[in-house]
């Protein structure tokens, strides 16, 4: 599919690094680099490719295609492709999916996950099976949770989301608080004519709340082609809309979590913060320090990609840590240096969002 970018302007991707490519061969050892010189630390696992819901945004309501149970990594294979990645610099894991609680066995995944020892271990849920399973989790290692919610409209939640039940994910916003999953961040996908009008509602709500908003611009990975360029609520205008009811200041980061995808900004008035995931309008390819992981085994270097390299075969080599080793260097070194989705060239990734993990 070619995206005409003629309705908002797309901005080049910001790049701190070079914008021209390392010379040399792919290094054997040291960090996972790429040849732009950006260093990878943060690896994004899904674990399934199955949901309980079916958001506008991301998965056609009927028809949705999944992989055989057998091609689905085991848990021990996650937690083995997962600690490789260790040794090669990975620090921060998230698990996500499709819909990572309705994985059997996520609890113990989580644990094994904390023995590797990353420095961080979270989660993005949509939050349905959130409330009864938020202790287990916590118990298991897991840090903090990213919940996805769109509405705080019944009727408006149940038009996006398709499925599901917005009191639940209350609850287990609520849940997640109460056992210490910390920081909570609450996760809107904003569309023009469909949640746009919530922004001052959601503000208002992690104000109260003592959670992080974090308002994602809609990104062309729907399953069902519905994504155009007039659906984006670009993420100055949210900053806007909210300045004006709460003012605020942005917070610059240091670390890791100078490569976040969101740009966070702190309220005035000492209420907390809230952030905007400004993939389309902002691209931050530039700092991306991320790595995917598909649940059938597949690493791929960016959500946009439309390459991917197979290690789940490797696991049964002789020499598997090496091989896995070599396979994730050469994804990472091959990584373009911009998602592309303003190039007129751009092709829609054969994967959508919740197949490789968001
Ligand atoms: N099922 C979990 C959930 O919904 O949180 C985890 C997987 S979901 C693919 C991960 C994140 O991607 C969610 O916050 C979701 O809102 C976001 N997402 C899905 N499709 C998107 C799209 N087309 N554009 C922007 N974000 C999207
Ligand atoms: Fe499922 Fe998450 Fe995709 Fe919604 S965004 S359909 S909850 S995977």
């Amino acid at each position: 599919m070619i995206i005409n970018s003629s309705i908002i302007r797309l901005n080049e991707p910001k790049v701190r690094h070079s914008n021209k490519p390392a010379a040399g061969e792919m290094p054997n050892s040291g960090p996972l680099i790429d040849r732009w010189g950006r260093i990878h630390s943060d690896l994004r696992i899904s674990i399934t490719d199955r949901c309980n819901l079916r958001c506008v945004y991301c998965m056609p309501e009927e028809g949705v295609p999944t992989l055989a149970r057998q091609d689905v990594l085991k848990l021990e294979e996650i937690a083995e492709i997962a600690s490789i990645s260790f040794d090669l610099g990975v620090k921060s894991v998230r698990i996500t999916g499709g819909e990572p609680l309705v994985r059997k066995g996520v609890e113990t995944l989580i644990s094994m996950l904390n023995d590797v020892g990353f420095e961080d271990l979270s989660m993005t849920t949509n939050g349905m099976y959130l409330e009864s399973m938020a202790e287990k989790l916590k118990s298991a290692g897991l840090k903090r949770v990213n919940i996805s919610i769109d509405s705080l409209d019944e009727q408006k939640f149940a038009s996006i989301r398709r499925r599901g039940d917005l009191a639940k994910v209350l609850n287990a916003i609520r849940a997640a608080k109460s056992v210490g999953l910390s920081p909570i961040k609450v996760n809107v996908v904003l569309m023009k004519g469909q949640n746009e009008n919530e922004i001052l509602d959601f503000a208002r709500y992690g104000r109260e709340n003592g959670v992080i908003v974090r308002f994602i611009e809609f990104m062309p990975l729907d399953a069902s082609g519905q994504w155009s360029q007039e659906k984006i609520v670009p993420a100055d205008s949210v900053v806007e809309t909210i300045n004006e009811c709460w003012p605020t200041v942005p917070v610059f980061s240091e670390g890791l979590a100078n490569s976040a995808p969101a740009k966070t900004y702190r309220y005035l008035d000492g209420k907390g913060e809230f952030g905007v995931v400004a993939s389309m309008t902002a691209p931050f390819c530039g700092d991306c320090n991320r790595l995917r992981l598909t649940s059938d085994g597949a690493f791929r270097n960016c959500l946009f990609s439309i390459e991917e390299t197979h290690v789940r075969q490797l696991l049964s080599a002789p020499d598997s840590r090496k091989q896995v080793e070599r396979a994730i260097r050469e994804c990472v070194w091959g990584k373009k240096m911009g998602h592309g989705t303003d190039e007129p060239g751009f092709v829609r990734p054969n994967r959508t969002i919740s197949m490789v993990g968001g």
